[in-house]
């Protein structure tokens, strides 16, 4: 229900937990987060109130990295439980995933990752998309997600990063909202500029059916085909304080 990404130089799950915060009004059953340090991926994830999220962490601290992901889930397929909730990873543990909406074709393409020897580990319909990225990641995660996104059905925002790809989260949007946060020498994804106005006032809308892969100094947006979008930058000018 919620989505936040971050690369930059702060602690990616101070910064990642902070904007979870700030969307918590929109309701959610459960949550996560994933760091990428060191070139590996670290995740906690936990049913029920951020608040237990914060406490698992506290038990099991996630390395100083400073690329992150994180979600507020509203379940709709698998119940709320730590295994369903997000991030998602790919049996290699190579690619973390979270993901707003809901996959129409999860069902055709969980039985194909199966029968190319992939265990699926959650009730959710996000999974697939882990394990996908993990197959189609060859170096460039924007690409890896452009490809995977031409093969999903129905509305959906994602946020991943990969171990090997350092200093870079990707998102993609089709129908759910998703908007950039453009700091200096950081950069934000988040599905609602409360999660990181604290940081930037400088946002990205991403149009429809769009790839962004945010780097420290740069944003990228194209189309699932890879064509170079306009990019919509606005200044976020209401006040956020309360
Ligand atoms: N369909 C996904 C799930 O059930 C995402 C739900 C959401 O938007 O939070 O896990």
């Amino acid at each position: 229900c919620g989505i936040v990404g971050y690369v930059g130089s702060q602690p990616a799950h101070d910064v990642v937990l902070a904007g979870l915060k700030r969307l918590e009004y929109r309701g959610y059953d459960s949550a996560g987060i994933a760091v990428l340090a060191d070139g590996a991926l670290a995740s906690v994830k936990k049913a029920g109130k951020l608040a237990n999220l914060e406490k698992a962490l506290v038990d099991r601290p996630l390395p100083a990295g400073s690329t992150g992901i994180g979600h507020t889930r509203w379940a709709t397929h698998g119940g709320p439980t730590d295994g369903n909730a997000h991030p998602h990873l790919d049996n290699a543990s190579r690619v973390a995933v979270v993901h707003n909406g809901i996959i129409e074709n999860f069902a055709a393409l969980r039985d194909e990752l199966s029968e190319r020897g992939h265990t699926l580990v959650s009730e959710t319909d996000t999974e697939v998309v882990a394990h996908l990225l993990g197959e189609e990641f060859t170096g460039d995660l924007a690409e890896a997600m452009r490809r995977v996104c031409r093969r999903l059905e129905g509305a959906f925002t994602l946020v991943a990063v990969h171990a090997d790809a350092p200093d870079v989260v990707v998102g993609a949007r089709r129908n759910s909202p998703l908007v950039v946060g453009v700091g200096e020498g950081e950069a934000f994804l988040a599905s609602d500029v409360a999660a990181f106005i604290a940081h930037t006032r400088s946002a990205i809308e991403l149009g429809q059916d769009q790839v962004v892969e945010l780097r420290p100094d740069a944003v990228v947006v194209t189309d699932f085909d890879g064509r170079p979008a306009d990019v919509r930058s606005y200044h976020i000018d209401w006040d956020a304080s309360a």
